[in-house]
């Protein structure tokens, strides 16, 4: 859009508004003079303001690009976006030089020499998107289509790979995450239905005031925060991280712990650095815990650490807790010491005892606080189980969870997004496969590779095998309905990622990649790479696709905010040299696999449904909020509690809805990508807190958290009313169906099935 009067007058206040809106704010950025505000305007003639989400790492800053005589000319942070709050780093402002760099990827490309050697030709998309599509007619035919792996990388705007492979017939569409943080996803998924739990700094908030107005908030109410194996000034996606600990220690005099066998940065700027052995976190959090446990004293304000409340909210507390203790009575066998105790945390981590106290008695008394694990240690190893388990506990023990300042499960309260559009209906489609001789029916998600496969427990929580091995061996299934079917690897489709130097054992990939059989074939019958840039991946594949770059094509950001926002991600600019938007390349390869007799593409969810990148980036929206209007402050007081709100916030605040009571649902007008090019290009709904609070016992919450009981979970396999619940079920259920075959790696820590409630092993391996 051009810069209007109008226009400018409403940025302006956008930044001008700060000040009138805000608490202290010191840390945010302020509102403009009326001298900055004319130079402003000044500088902003002529261009055409456009606003997108930065990839120049996986933040996903908010940002506002100008854009003169169809170039990207200058690159902004975007105020309205709370994730970033107006600012954006030296690598996000030369976006620039991704965008117009000489290297990209400019045309598609097919291997001519040995995959490695690098030898490659020009050729056209259509030759392109052909090779492609009559390699995968052929593997489905011969193998099924299972045989096929879309690894859509690190980088976001990856939904219409996800859709497009999941309508061929594979269940193996995957990302980074696949491999990334599972131990540390693992207690709050357990425990909370969640995934990552992050301090309450995001700033500002949008808060219902008691006057039932909307106010943002910049004020910090954190006092403690315990970063362990994290370092959010540094190395996080955690934008609003970085800032808002410093906010809150400058602004609120919060107290910042850091936890990491390394002087980080964060560990350098903190009140208190503690340097355990690697690996030991997950002692270090079993310790505060009992330490917490035994020292409680609800009488003495010194001591009160737990929160008795919370019983109130959660199943199985008591039964974790006797478990837990239960250890307390237990020696380990390397130290001779009592589990737990901080002689034992102190034997294991290093750390000396009266670190360990401290830090249990700090957590404990002061409020509001976060405990924080990341990815360093508790993200990949094994021993992030049990840290992530209790960090989660811990969290919810002291009444931090969920509370004003305190820790946010980011995954429970951001926006829906995605919805239909991901094609994940495809993967409940009926598939017939003969097993020994024997015709077996089943959804086609239950062909996956790991979760009805893996050797690996991790595999039933998000995580991926190794490909490497699946190349070369390929696949056996081993639980659900195709138990004892085979299955080979035969295409590998790397968009935006470089497994082959980043992946695990890298030499691994480079081996089964170029392994041959007998008659001097490659065992992989196809490898294709997509991507903007030309990384070393791509010396490997059979064919090279140029994709547009995160300038170039649309999509929504994927970051982990603390309350419901959604930003998008537009294309500013047209896409440079022959390169294509996932939304083309969707189409295009679609198209081909139906004319090449593929009737699992049907017309209607592919070409005949998206004329373009904006009609598929609408249906993406058309789930959001998609969160349930709970907590406190009640988002909007005229609405009722529990049910789920969808639409644009400006047509939910003006009471422009649908009722639907039957459905329980307040639905307003959909947030499109026209509604937030009006809106700055985000849409924010307002905070609340505690919102698992609403409900108890007697009366279960519907609606969050995301546990199978509705509440949090401190038991994860149990029966209640005749049905088997808890997290750990599905998992145990599957073990059973399968005569008891107990994945190696669960059996390798000497367990049978999954644990009822609280577990601990020492760890034996690493995935
Ligand atoms: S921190 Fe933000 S501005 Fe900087 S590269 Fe990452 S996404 Fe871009």
């Amino acid at each position: 859009m051009k810069l209007s009067r109008r226009r400018f007058i409403k940025y302006s206040g956008i930044l001008g508004g700060t000040t009138a809106l805000s608490g202290s704010g010191l840390l945010s950025l302020k509102s403009l003079t009326p001298t900055e505000a004319e130079a402003v305007e000044k500088a902003m003639k002529g261009y055409e303001i456009k606003y997108t989400a930065d990839a120049m790492c996986p933040a996903e800053c908010g940002h506002e690009m100008w854009i003169k005589d169809g170039k990207i000319a200058k690159i902004y942070g975007n105020k309205a976006v709370p994730m970033n709050d107006g600012s954006a780093c030296a690598k996000g402002a030369s976006g620039q030089q991704l965008v117009y760099s000489p290297y990209r990827l400019k045309h598609p490309m097919l291997r001519v020499g040995e995959r490695g050697e690098g030898r490659f030709r020009r050729i056209s998309w259509d030759e392109a998107i052909d090779y492609i599509a009559k390699k995968l007619t052929k593997i489905k035919k011969k193998y099924g289509p299972e045989s096929v792996i879309m690894d859509c990388g690190d980088v976001t705007d990856r939904t219409q790979y996800y859709r497009l492979f999941f309508a061929y017939g594979t269940p193996h569409c995957c990302e980074h995450g696949a491999i990334c943080d599972t131990p540390r996803r693992h207690g709050p998924k357990l425990i909370l239905g969640g995934k990552r739990i992050e301090p309450d700094l995001m700033r500002p908030q949008l808060v219902r005031q008691p006057d039932g107005s909307l106010k943002k908030n910049y004020e910090y109410k954190t006092k403690l925060i315990i970063y362990n194996g994290w370092n959010p000034f540094v190395a996080t996606r955690i934008f609003y991280e970085s800032r808002g600990t410093v906010g809150a220690q400058v602004e609120n005099g919060c107290k910042v712990i850091v936890v990491d066998p390394a002087l980080s940065n964060t560990a350098s700027k903190a009140d208190m650095w503690l340097s355990p052995r690697a690996g030991t976190d997950g002692d270090l959090f079993a310790a505060m815990l009992r330490y917490i446990l035994e020292n409680d004293n609800p009488g003495d304000k010194n001591r009160r650490y737990i929160d008795w409340n919370m019983k109130k909210f959660v199943v199985g507390w008591d039964e974790f807790m006797n478990e837990f203790k239960s250890w307390w009575k237990k020696k380990d066998p390397i130290n001779g010491m009592s589990y737990y105790s901080l002689d034992w945390a102190a034997n294991r981590t290093g750390l000396p005892k009266s670190e360990i106290k401290e830090v249990a008695h700090l957590f404990g008394i002061t409020k509001p606080a976060a405990l924080i694990w990341g990815m360093q240690s508790p993200g990949h190893h094994y021993n992030g189980y049990s840290c992530s388990i209790i960090g989660t506990v811990l969290n919810v023990i002291t009444g931090n969870f969920d509370a004003p300042g305190g820790a946010i499960d980011t995954e429970l309260v951001k926006a829906s997004k995605g919805g239909s559009a991901k094609g994940k209906k495809f993967l409940k489609r009926k598939v017939k496969r003969t097993i020994n001789g024997k015709v077996v029916e089943g959804k086609q998600k239950e062909l996956h590779m790991d979760l009805y496969g893996s050797k690996y427990p991790a595999a039933w929580d998000d995580a991926v095998a190794d490909f490497p091995n699946a190349f070369e061996e390929g696949v056996e299934l081993r639980y659900g309905p195709f138990r004892g079917h085979r299955y080979p690897i035969k295409a590998y489709l790397l968009r935006t990622g470089n497994s082959v130097v980043t992946g695990s054992a890298p030499w691994r990939w480079e081996e089964t990649i170029t392994a041959k059989d007998s008659s001097g074939n490659y065992k992989l019958d196809l490898m294709v790479f997509i991507d903007t840039l030309n990384l070393e991946s791509a010396l490997y594949a059979d064919i090279i696709l140029p994709e547009a770059s995160y300038a170039e094509r649309m999509s929504l950001s994927d970051i982990y905010p603390s309350h419901q926002m959604i930003y998008n991600r537009d294309a500013v600019i047209k896409p440079l040299y022959e390169c294509k938007t996932p939304t083309d390349i969707m189409l295009l390869l679609s198209k081909k696999l139906y004319d090449l007799g593929d009737r699992d593409i049907d017309p209607k969810e592919f070409w005949k449904k998206y004329r373009n990148e904006e009609d598929f980036t609408n249906e993406m929206l058309t789930p959001a909020p998609g969160r349930p209007h709970v907590g406190t402050p009640l988002p909007y007081p005229k609405y009722p509690e529990g049910y789920k709100l969808i639409g644009t916030p400006d047509s939910l605040e003006k009471g422009d809805v649908k009722i639907d009571h039957e459905k329980k649902k307040v639905i307003g007008k959909p947030v499109t990508v026209a509604w937030l090019r009006k809106n700055n290009g985000v849409a924010i709904w307002p905070m609340s807190w505690q919102r698992y609070k609403k409900h108890d016992a007697n009366e279960p919450n519907k609606a969050f958290p995301k546990t199978s009981t509705k509440m949090i979970e401190f038991i994860w396999d149990f029966e209640q009313g005749g049905k088997r619940k808890g997290q750990y079920s599905r998992y145990n259920k599957l073990i059973e169906e399968a005569g008891g075959d107990t994945p190696e790696g669960l059996k390798e820590i000497g367990f049978r099935k999954f644990a009822k409630t609280f577990f601990w092993f020492e760890t034996k391996w690493n995935p």
